[in-house]
Order: structure tokens, then C-alpha cells, then sequence
């Protein structure tokens, strides 16, 4: 059990690939004293925090909050739009695109889960784990629904299982080219505010995230963001839903409330992330962790080891995982970090348990605390025996130091 009274000295590491950091200026705002959810106040943050989602989310049409966790927002997504035994396609990008499936499973939903067959020869780890979805899957098995029974595409923008992102854009062009009217559902839960997400232009029906990556929140707040159609098909839909149900809180969203009492705290934090992230634009944001992304993937190359994503087109902005030479056990590896440094990095999940450890590079970092995060990762590896070919710190202080941050550059001018 955590003692909090005998925590270690400073600041503990936490580079999991969410929850990610907190700023204490988020914190701050938390401990804010919580008012009366259906007083006037609290409809100016309402409504301030709907429409500054709306922003990061890149879209026009309503986006709703559910005090839950991204799970809860997966149910949702599913049941206000689907009915029992409906058909949906669901691609196996890796962990969580399959705890999705399982779920629409549960639900009584029919999914049919598809992806690239086989292993990778240099790793022996499953190649759909490794590269994203593969449009042209998607494309063949729509055209092939003839009597177009498939309601639903759902995939996985950025696999947290394995820090590989994938092509919303091509995924929607898939489904029009083959001329198929399924909805197109996207979990972009680890995506949101740190990857590049349009759910307009891309034409996604219903956008699933969360509170707990991009947007520097504690855990507890989820979103279904939302298309006219998605909207529409909830009239057909017959799975059961009652919490879920987008109508009401749609409805009462437009005075700034909610038809239950929302998590009002969180919502305070919700509404200084958005200041913090939408003062520093969007674009600047991407490109901060893209940065981010080069450096930690600098580091693991001087180390000799493989990324799982094996496409460098798809590599996450947000995390990084790391393949341990065959042999390794990474989460002997991962434990002994924790306990040496006070360092915690994600645990390979599902078919990769075992094989590969993640790196977090999201919220409240910079630089130097990624390269800590390296120095913790590199001395832990060497006490486990791991065989490095190089310094992975060394690689990524080259890196970071040789492509300045555009923040840094304007400070110095
Ligand atoms: N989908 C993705 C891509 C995730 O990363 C996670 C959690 O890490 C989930 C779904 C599940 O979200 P939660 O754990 O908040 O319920």
C-alpha cells in the first residue's frame, strides 16, 4: 500500500504513458472550493470548458464530458449508437484496441477484429502491433459488405499499448471509397492534445479520449466528441443507455449544465489545461511533442534497441516503447527501475508483456526531465545486464541540444 509519509525525496517519475504529469498550475486550480453545479457560476464554466473542447478536439458540433474514465466513454460511444447483434469492424492495432472489441462483445454487438497476419521476422512480435491500421483492410472488407450490415469502423488512433499512431484521414477515405455508410468511431484516449486529431476534417463520427494523457488532468473525466450522424442514429439505436445517453446532456450542455452533478473539480483543471495549451496554439503543442518524440527515439537507437513501431511514419508523439533483446524479462527490468530510481514506465500489455517496457512523453515535461527519464532507464538496464550498444542519454542530450525547442530559441532572442 502507498505511505505517503515515507515517500522518497523529490519528485517522483511518473513516464507512463498516462497518467501523465500534472502541472502544479492544474493542481492549483483544482483546490479551487467546488460551487454549486447548478448556480450561475458554474455555467460560465460550463460553457468555457465545452467550448475550449470543442477547439482541441477540432470541431464544430457538441462535445460531451462523462465523469468517467475512458472506458466508460468507450461504452458510450458504442451504446448510443449501435443495437444488439449489430455487426461492427474493429482493427487489431494491439491491448486496447482489443479491450475494445472485447467490450462491444459484452454488449452484444457482432465485431469482427482484423488486421495484417503474422509475426515480425526480426522480433517475432505480431506485425499488426507494430504498424498501424491498414486502410486498404478496412477498404476491402467494406467493399466486400455487400448488404453493408457492418454499422461501425472502430480503431485505435494512438495505440498506448505500443506507442504506434495511426491514419485517421486514410481510414475515412477508405470507408467512401468503398461508398459504405458505417459510422467511423476513433479512440484517440492517449492522442488528444499531444498528437495531431481533426475530428471535422476527418470526418470521424464519434471521437473517444480522455482525461488523464494530452490534457495533463488527474484520471476522471472522459469525452465522446460528436458528428450530426452519430447524433442521428442514436433515434435507431436500441442498445440500452440511460447515464450515457448523449440527448439529455446534449440538451442541457447549451445552458453550461449537466443533468447530473458533474465532476466540478476536475472541471476546474479542464478549464486552466485549455488555457494553458490553447495560449500555447495547438500546432506548437504537436510540435513539442514530436520533439520530444525524436529525442527519447534518439536515445533508444544509441542503445541498439528496437522501437515496436516499426513504421516511422506512425511513430506516437506520446510514447515510446522499447523492445528488450529476447531473453530480457522487461518488466524484471521496469520493477527494478521503479524501486532503484523512483522512475515508473509502462509495462508491455496483452501480447507484448514481457517483451518491451513504454516511455511516456506527455504532459508536464521538458527536456531535462526526459533525460532523466533516459539516465534512470540507461543505469537500470546496465544493472539488469541489458546489453546497450551506445548512450542513449548521450544520443538524445545530442539531439535535444542540436534541435532547440522554438520556445527556448524566441527566449534567447
Ligand atoms: N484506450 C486507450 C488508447 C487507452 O490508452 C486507455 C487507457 O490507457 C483506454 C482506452 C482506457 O481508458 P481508461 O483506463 O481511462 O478507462
Amino acid at each position: 500500500m502507498l505511505q505517503l509519509d515515507s515517500h522518497p525525496s523529490g519528485r517522483h517519475f511518473l513516464q507512463i504513458p498516462g497518467p501523465s504529469p500534472v502541472p502544479d498550475r492544474i493542481l492549483r486550480a483544482m483546490s479551487l472550493p467546488t460551487i454549486d453545479h447548478r448556480g450561475p457560476e458554474f455555467s460560465a464554466l460550463g460553457l468555457k470548458v465545452l467550448a475550449g473542447l470543442r477547439q482541441v478536439f477540432q470541431t464544430r458540433h457538441p462535445v460531451v464530458i462523462y465523469p468517467a474514465s475512458g472506458t466508460g466513454a468507450w461504452e458510450a460511444a458504442l451504446c448510443n449508437t449501435m443495437s444488439p447483434g449489430d455487426a461492427v469492424l474493429m482493427y487489431e492495432t494491439g491491448q486496447f484496441a482489443t479491450l475494445w472489441q472485447k467490450m462491444a462483445l459484452r454488449l452484444g454487438l457482432v465485431p469482427e477484429f482484423i488486421g495484417e497476419a503474422g509475426t515480425d521476422a526480426a522480433t517475432g512480435l505480431p506485425l499488426s502491433w507494430r504498424r498501424g491500421v491498414q486502410a486498404g483492410l478496412i477498404e476491402q472488407r467494406l467493399r466486400a459488405d455487400s448488404g453493408q450490415q457492418i454499422r461501425a469502423v472502430c480503431v485505435v488512433h494512438n495505440e498506448t499499448s505500443t506507442g504506434v499512431t495511426s491514419d485517421i484521414g486514410a481510414v475515412r477515405r477508405a470507408i467512401d471509397a468503398a461508398g459504405h455508410p458505417a459510422l467511423l468511431m476513433v479512440d484517440t484516449i492517449s492522442g488528444l492534445a499531444s498528437a495531431d486529431y481533426r475530428h471535422d476534417e476527418w470526418g470521424v463520427d464519434v471521437t473517444i479520449s480522455g482525461s488523464q494523457k494530452g490534457l495533463m488532468l488527474p484520471p476522471g473525466i472522459s469525452f465522446n466528441a460528436l458528428s450530426p450522424r452519430a447524433l442521428a442514429a442514436m433515434a435507431s439505436a436500441k442498445l440500452p443507455r440511460a447515464f450515457w445517453a448523449w440527448d439529455e446532456i446534449v440538451e442541457m450542455n447549451k445552458g453550461g449544465y449537466w443533468p447530473y452533478t458533474p465532476n466540478t473539480n476536475l472541471l476546474y483543471a479542464l478549464s486552466e489545461a485549455l488555457d494553458m495549451l490553447l495560449g500555447e496554439g495547438l500546432a506548437a503543442v504537436f510540435a513539442r511533442h514530436q520533439r520530444w518524440a525524436a529525442g527519447v527515439r534518439a536515445g533508444v537507437k544509441a542503445w541498439g534497441l528496437p522501437i515496436q513501431c516499426a513504421d516511422p511514419a506512425v511513430y506516437s508523439p506520446v510514447l515510446t516503447g522499447v523492445v528488450t533483446p529476447s531473453g530480457v524479462d522487461a518488466d524484471a527490468v521496469r520493477r527494478l527501475i521503479h524501486q532503484r530510481f523512483d522512475l515508473s514506465l509502462g509495462t508491455g500489455l496483452g501480447k507484448l508483456k514481457g517483451r518491451m517496457f513504454r516511455i511516456g512523453h506527455l504532459g508536464d515535461s521538458n527536456d531535462l526531465t526526459l533525460l532523466a527519464t533516459l539516465a534512470g532507464c540507461e543505469m537500470g538496464m546496465k544493472l539488469a545486464g541489458v546489453p546497450l550498444a551506445g548512450s542513449g542519454v548521450q544520443a538524445a542530450m545530442d539531439f535535444f541540444a542540436a534541435h532547440p525547442a522554438p520556445a527556448a530559441l524566441q527566449a534567447a532572442a
